[in-house]
């Protein structure tokens, strides 16, 4: 097990909200929830809006260390591509390994907290496959993965 100090770097070029993003580093995780089909509308059509098909859309996950930040980068994107919609990029830097987790919880959607008076933040898949991966690559990641997975 190394630490991010450790590990090989090349120069990223990241797509952002604020325009392309350039640093030196590692990545360190990917996970996506992409699927290779579709579901839930004809086939040779698009996924109307509020039907769920994971090969129309679906969540790119990446967890890079960045060295000319001294930080982790998350950069998360909402895919599509059905005709008219776009990509939703989302970027945050994390100052360390508890960040990182911080940074991929979401709440769970609306109808799932009021049915069952649960507030708790899920990992979504996508997210859970990064930060397991990169934990693989940073000892620290590791213990904030293990943790988590062990109260979950
Ligand atoms: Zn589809």
């Amino acid at each position: 097990m190394s630490t991010v100090s450790e590990l090989a770097t090349q120069v990223y070029t990241l797509p952002t909200a604020d325009g392309d993003y350039t640093f030196t580093g590692a990545k360190l995780g990917f996970g996506t929830s992409r699927r290779g089909s579709h579901i839930n509308h004809h086939p040779n059509t698009f996924a109307p809006r509020g039907t769920r098909c994971s090969g129309c859309r679906w969540t790119d996950t990446h967890i890079f260390w960045s060295a000319t930040d001294q930080r982790y980068i998350i950069h998360i994107v909402g895919r599509s591509i059905v005709p008219g919609e776009h990509d939703k990029i989302r970027t945050a830097w994390a100052e360390d390994a508890d960040d990182v987790l911080d940074g991929m919880l979401i709440s769970p959607p609306r109808h799932v907290r009021s049915s069952q008076g649960d507030t708790a933040l899920e990992l979504p898949q996508p997210n859970a496959d990064a930060l397991q991966e990169a934990a693989e690559r940073d000892s620290d990641l590791a213990a904030v993965f293990r943790a988590w997975s062990r109260s979950n």
